[in-house]
């Protein structure tokens, strides 16, 4: 078994390219053409494997989900236009009308408004839940629940859930868990190793190789039984554990159209070649820093789930053995003390994204919860003081200058 960069550079290409190209070539076409009429017809018929129009597959788009697969090892894997349409692609093939599914209330904010007010015009419920109360997860789940949907590390309260508890309540009940790993991609996470089914990644973070472009993936690791599902029983008799991936290829995502774009693609492709090297620095420069903040006065509640002091420590360090993410919070005295921090800064910038080549920092409660009210906020863990900081892979004493620079000043 090769390594896990080496495993990226050697997938092989799907055929050989005639001028001996190393990459993949961005085939930037929608339509493939066909030698004979009964050609195209069994292309159609799906009695030969082939790309048909670029809106189901395309040669770009499918090298880039074949090096996923190899390197997550899992069954197989879709690649779309964001994550958003990851996770609404998802929801719409395994849920219908009537049907509930029950996540963690600390979740990304577009994915929380996707779930309370998107999916509820179609009758679809969405039970939120505090991911660390095992209880109450099992009490949430009834006959019409089709899914637990978790999120590896939540953000920006930080959270890791227990996913090998998670997992038993989902086989007990024969429930599909679905994890958004985002902050903890390949080869920061291993969701094989713990029982998760289908894996969620926003692609536009680490993999983008920095903020290079949006896309998102779907990994299904085939070990749910999607004769359980009533919208996917027929199906699965006919494909078996490819049930989900063919229904998605054959149906869902073919009609929604929110296909990843051959140039994405080949951007992301390209990120994952240096995705290790990315992940162990930015990664490494996240303790430097969250180490070092917590020895300053002023500076109050560094979280980093690779600190000592982080309430989650085991089981950060269980799941994520070698990197803990690159995103730390901390708090200042006042919502002033933060603002004035975050403008005297000059090397990291005030930006939303996360997992950037670039360090950057943001003040939550009023931007990314700024639709929330104060209580709600809170009780996400959301203060007025809280700051979100997402380490880069710049040099890390140019980093702590910047921060020590900044202090003097607020
Ligand atoms: C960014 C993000 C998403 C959405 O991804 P897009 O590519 O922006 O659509 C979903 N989940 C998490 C945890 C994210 O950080």
């Amino acid at each position: 078994m090769k390594g896990f960069t080496t495993k990226i550079l050697n997938t092989e290409l799907p055929k050989k390219d005639p001028y001996g190209s190393i990459h993949i070539p961005i085939y930037d076409n929608v339509a493939f053409e066909f030698e004979s009429s009964k050609e195209i017809s069994e292309a159609f018929l799906g009695r030969i494997n082939r790309h048909v129009y670029s809106r189901i597959s395309n040669p770009t788009v499918e090298y880039f989900e074949k090096r996923i697969k190899v390197l997550t090892d899992s069954l197989g894997v879709l690649a779309l236009s964001s994550g958003m349409a990851a996770i609404s692609n998802l929801i719409l093939t395994v849920v219908g009308a009537g049907d509930n599914i029950v996540c963690t209330k600390y979740i990304f904010g577009n994915t929380y408004s996707l779930f309370s007010y998107t999916l509820k015009k179609f009758n679809i419920e969405a039970r939120f839940v505090d991911p660390q109360n095992h209880e109450e997860i099992e009490r949430a789940i009834d006959d019409k629940t089709r899914l637990i949907f978790l999120e590896s590390i939540t953000n920006p309260q930080l959270i890791v859930s227990d996913f090998e508890k998670i997992t038993k309540i989902a086989k007990n009940k024969n429930i599909l868990l679905v994890v958004d790993t985002t902050a903890t991609p390949p080869p920061i996470f291993k969701a094989k190793d713990f029982g998760i089914d289908v894996e969620i990644i926003s692609s536009t973070k680490f993999i983008s190789a920095g903020a290079t472009s949006i896309g998102g993936l779907i990994i299904d690791y085939g070990t749910y039984n999607w004769g359980n599902n009533p919208y996917l029983k027929e199906y699965y008799k006919k494909f078996g554990p490819y049930t989900l991936l063919s229904k998605l290829r054959n149906e869902v995502y073919r009609n929604l159209g929110a296909c990843l774009s051959p140039h994405n693609a080949f951007l992301q492709s390209l990120g994952l070649e240096t995705i290790h090297l990315r992940v162990e620095k930015a990664c490494k420069n996240a303790l430097f820093i969250a180490n070092y903040l917590n020895y300053i006065d002023i500076i109050k509640n560094v979280r980093y789930p690779g600190l000592e002091s982080f309430p989650d420590y085991n089981l950060a360090i269980k799941y994520f053995p070698v990197y803990q993410g690159s995103i730390l919070t901390f708090e200042l005295p006042t919502k002033e003390k933060c603002f004035s921090f975050m403008d005297n800064l000059k090397i990291i910038r005030k930006s939303t994204n996360i997992n950037d080549n670039r360090s950057l920092i943001i003040h939550p409660a009023t931007t990314i919860f700024s639709e929330y009210d104060e209580n709600d906020r809170l009780k996400l863990g959301v203060t007025n003081t809280t700051i979100r900081l997402s380490v880069g892979i710049e040099d890390v004493e140019d980093l702590i200058e910047d921060i020590n620079n900044s202090l003097k000043k607020i």
